[in-house]
């Protein structure tokens, strides 16, 4: 079956709107209200759309929670989930979007656009308005406007993904060229290390304490000295990196420290690489904190935490997900390319819910400055892509 078609002017004027809105992490309630009117104006069932309560378990609180769309199909087929995220950062407050030429920037000069990613979220809107006028059957749809991106994924971390169901293939549409393909992201693991020593006098009694900051040196210097800090490379392992970046504890010269805190983190594409290298961290803090001991033999102690902030993922190139977006990349005369990034996305988050998800960018240039602007007919092709994703092609 031919492609639908789309309305440039009404896809256009949906970012308009949407760019228009204020809407900060935590600040969504507006942006998502006005995704509803747009949604329930095109014929989607208000009983079809719905908040989750990831903002009750944010740590910001927030307004809403992500809003979850059901669409049922009207054939049988794959479930395609389309999701984008509803809020920007403090730089976009007060933009006035305007067509400038080929762009949409944003006409008060102090602030950013806010495309990322607003045109994501029109995107999305835009194709299920068309696919719902066409009348053509399709399968079912399901789409997914997080908030809280832009403060660590906090939206789709704290997804109640139970109100999802399921999910066949999935798409993620936020910033960048609409060739682009995100297929995988890395994942990154963050470490609070506590070293427990015992106090004492150190010109009266040393031997009577045992030093936390002598077990921090020795912990860090064995990491170090055995390839577990910096970039680690490690044949027939993996590779990754390791960072201790924050060590604070003491007050006097004259006292034997009995407390140090650390931070540190650990990063890989892999993520049995990236455990690895937490295991040797927490490893080289216990043995040293079980090494330094007072002279009556009372060793130290670690106290480590570990919070993982994104699970990395990585798509095969012949998954359904990835095939299906690289067509209909490449039936608007686009190259499509497969990329892998070093940041976390919300399709981190849906990886570890079981939802694999290609995340496409939708023209967004400059994103998170003053300069931001949106390619208009880069966004237009992303309003196609998702169209195409949810209508039936002739596969
Ligand atoms: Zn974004």
């Amino acid at each position: 079956m031919p492609a639908l078609p789309i309305d440039p002017d009404a896809a256009l004027k949906r970012f308009l709107k949407l760019a228009a809105i204020d809407g900060i992490s935590g600040k969504e309630r507006e942006v998502m209200t006005q995704i509803i009117t747009l949604l329930t104006a095109a014929g989607v069932d208000e009983l079809a759309i719905r908040f989750d309560d990831a903002n009750t378990r944010s740590h910001i609180g927030g307004e809403v929670g992500n809003l979850l769309v059901d669409i049922p199909g009207t054939l049988p087929g794959p479930t395609t989930l389309l999701s984008a995220h509803a809020d920007t950062v403090p730089v976009c407050l007060g933009s006035t979007p305007a067509i400038d030429g080929d762009v949409v920037k944003s006409v008060r000069e102090s602030t950013g656009l806010g495309a990322d990613d607003r045109a994501g979220c029109a995107a999305i809107i835009t194709a299920v308005t068309e696919l719902l006028r066409s009348k053509r059957p399709h399968a079912p749809v399901k789409l997914l406007f997080f908030v809280q991106e832009e403060i660590g994924l906090s939206g789709s971390r704290h997804l109640d993904a139970s109100l999802l169901g399921q999910v066949d293939r999935a798409f993620n549409f936020d910033g960048g060229r609409i060739e682009k393909m995100t297929t995988g992201a890395t994942g990154g693991e963050r470490l609070t290390i506590l070293l427990h020593g015992t106090p004492a006098h150190a010109g009266v009694a040393p031997q009577a304490g045992a030093s936390a900051i002598v077990m921090a040196a020795r912990a860090i210097d064995e990491l170090y000295r055995n390839g577990w800090l910096g970039l680690v490379n490690k044949p027939g392992l993996g590779v990754g990196t390791a960072n201790v970046g924050v060590i604070s504890g003491g007050d006097a010269t004259n006292v034997i420290t009995p407390l140090v805190r650390l931070r540190a983190e650990a990063r890989s594409h892999d993520s049995a690489m990236r455990s690895r290298i937490v295991e040797e961290i927490i490893k080289a803090f216990r043995s040293a904190a079980a090494e330094i001991k007072t002279e009556a033999g009372v060793a130290g102690r670690a106290e480590i935490t570990t919070t993982v902030d994104y699970e990395s993922f990585r798509l095969a190139d012949d998954h359904p997900a990835v095939v299906a977006a690289e067509q209909a990349i490449r039936e608007l005369g686009r190259q499509p390319y497969c990329d892998v990034t070093n940041g976390g996305l919300d399709a981190n988050w849906l990886y570890r819910y079981g939802i694999p998800a290609v995340t496409l960018g939708c023209g967004q240039c400059d994103i998170h400055t003053t300069n931001e602007t949106l390619a208009i007919p880069d966004y237009l092709a992303a309003c196609r892509v998702a169209l195409r994703l949810i209508s039936p092609g002739d596969e």
